[in-house]
């Protein structure tokens, strides 16, 4: 167990490995969705406070304290991180279903694994070398990975930790210092988690983090001048603003987007495991996650024994306190997260689409005060309506039959989103065939939501652009420095002689 002052509040701005108020004192409540209760007061911080962060990572990478730190000296300290991360477990888990509201068993199976990313990118800081590539008998190329410099990273609040530690890992890894401005809704975890680094020996200055909201603390970190590249998950039209706010300085951008992924279950599948499989996609977060299972098409000859199975078992979710075991769906994020879904449901309605379960906030008085919707099924929805073509991000999901493989493949990629989607057959020719055609980042074999720090994550389209996780990531957070030496004996003039002489 780590010392309680590692978790405890107050949250501040860090700057330079210190904690200190905003300017001007200024503050935000982070509420608990499930009873409205303000859980702490985190620092607001101003575009004053994003200037000093800045530069306090500037000022760490120019001098080197970590940016020319052998790798091996820098996976020392995320190893060390990774287990004070293991330690802190206890205490960290409550504090994320607390601020999004999620239930303790999806956060145990998520925050358990976190450790691995911390690990997986110290060892790629270990072993990942340069190149030789093979010029002429007379030059020798050295090709090195160098950092780029300073990495804005700004998170969103439906994985609180596990986003802000990837994109730090990855980050940190390859020798960046960073700012990161977490999410308005939900900033305490991943400001714990810059403590345990600077724990575990991360030089001051290195990782700064400025909490607050996106179009100020966000906005002036991404438009300063000396931020070298941007990494952010959030909504498409979040990764727009940020997209055009940089495009003068022609830096690189990570953008993690939304998505609206399509579970394509086929007539021959285990319609079991399939059911089982489009509720994990569909249900787990209240449905807020980028990759959620949010058109299910269902192949004619089995939807109506699938969608039968499915409405039975999606009644039977049981919504409640996130910090109680047997909850398995938790309120959604916030006011303006529910206030979203009950819109873009009745829209849908208004549009023609049939609710066949939930389609509302539930009765049960003892869920009064949280921001629960109940976990609906849609059916009867077009293709041109919203309900197929906007992220809802919440319990909400669709079914739509379709007729064969080629009409699977033209519905799965008929979205604006390309980011992931599931295939559930047991034959193995079709899963491949349909692979092979679906316009996205990741796709799944009877299987949905898994990902792992080894595994490239990121998206098409309006899903956004880059790559987390694998050693894309890495190579992401670097550029190349190309050295050619010259360690021949012939003497070169070109303006020595009226030959065609070899200079390329
Ligand atoms: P959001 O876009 O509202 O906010 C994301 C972050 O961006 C927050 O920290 C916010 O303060 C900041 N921000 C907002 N405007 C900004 C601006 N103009 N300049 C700089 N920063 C700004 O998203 P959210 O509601 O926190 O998260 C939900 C969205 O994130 C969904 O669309 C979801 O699909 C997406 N998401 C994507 C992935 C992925 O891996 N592709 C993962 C998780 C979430």
């Amino acid at each position: 167990m780590t010392d309680s002052s590692v978790t405890a509040p107050p949250y501040g701005v860090l700057v330079d490995g210190t904690e200190r108020p905003a300017q001007g004192g200024a503050t935000f409540d982070v509420e608990n969705p499930y009873d409205r209760s303000v859980i702490c007061q985190v620092a607001d911080a101003q575009p004053a406070d994003v200037e000093e962060a800045v530069r306090s990572a500037h000022a760490a990478f120019e001098d080197g304290r970590w940016s020319r730190l052998r790798g091996r000296d820098r996976a020392r300290v995320l190893q060390r991180a990774a287990g004070l991360l293991a330690d802190a477990l206890p205490e960290l888990i409550p504090i994320e279903c607390r601020q999004t509201g999620r239930p303790i068993r999806e956060m145990t199976a998520q925050l358990r694994r976190q450790p691995e990313w911390l690990e997986y990118f110290g060892a790629l800081a270990q072993t990942e070398e340069g190149t030789l590539p093979d010029v002429d008998t007379d030059h020798m190329n050295v090709v090195q990975r160098v950092p780029l410099g300073v990495g804005a990273l700004i998170t969103p609040w439906n994985h609180p930790l596990h986003v802000a530690l990837k994109k730090l890992a990855a980050a940190l890894a390859a020798g960046n210092s960073v700012v990161l401005k977490t999410s308005e809704v939900a900033p305490i975890t991943p400001h714990i988690l810059a403590r345990l680094l600077h724990e575990a020996g991360l030089p001051p200055g290195v990782l700064n983090v400025v909490p607050g909201q996106g179009p100020v603390a966000g906005a002036a970190l991404v438009q300063h001048p000396l931020i070298a590249k941007v990494d952010v998950t959030g909504g498409t039209p979040t990764g727009r603003a940020v997209a055009r706010a940089i495009a003068d300085r022609l830096i690189p951008l990570s953008a993690e987007l939304g998505g609206k992924a399509p579970v394509v279950v086929f007539d021959d599948a285990d319609l079991d495991q399939a059911v089982a499989g489009a509720m994990f996609a569909a249900y787990i977060a209240a449905g807020q996650t980028c990759v959620q299972g949010a058109r299910l098409l269902v192949q004619r000859g089995v939807y109506d024994e699938f969608v039968d199975r499915l409405v039975t078992r999606v009644r039977t979710l049981r919504l409640g306190d996130p910090l109680d075991q047997r909850t398995q769906v938790g309120p959604v994020a916030s006011a303006r997260q529910l206030e979203r879904v009950v819109t873009l449901v009745e829209k849908a309605r208004a549009e023609g689409a049939t609710v066949l379960c939930g389609g509302g906030t539930p009765d049960d008085p003892a869920l009064g005060n949280g921001y629960f919707y109940l976990p609906t099924v849609l059916a009867d929805v077009e293709t041109t309506g919203i309900a197929w073509r906007e992220e809802i991000f919440g319990p909400v999901t669709l079914v739509k039959p379709f007729d064969d493989e080629a009409h699977a493949i033209e519905l799965a990629n008929d979205s604006p989103y390309g980011l992931a989607a599931s295939v559930w057959t047991r034959d193995v020719g079709r899963a491949l065939r349909v692979v092979n055609r679906l316009n996205v980042g990741t796709v799944w074999v009877n299987d949905h939501h898994r990902l792992d720090p080894a595994s490239p994550w990121g998206g098409r389209g309006a899903s956004g652009l880059g790559r987390e996780n694998g050693r894309e990531a890495y190579h992401q957070w670097t550029q190349t420095r190309s050295i050619i030496l010259n360690h021949g004996t012939g003497r070169f003039d070109w303006f020595g002689t009226d030959e065609v002489i070899r200079y390329s």
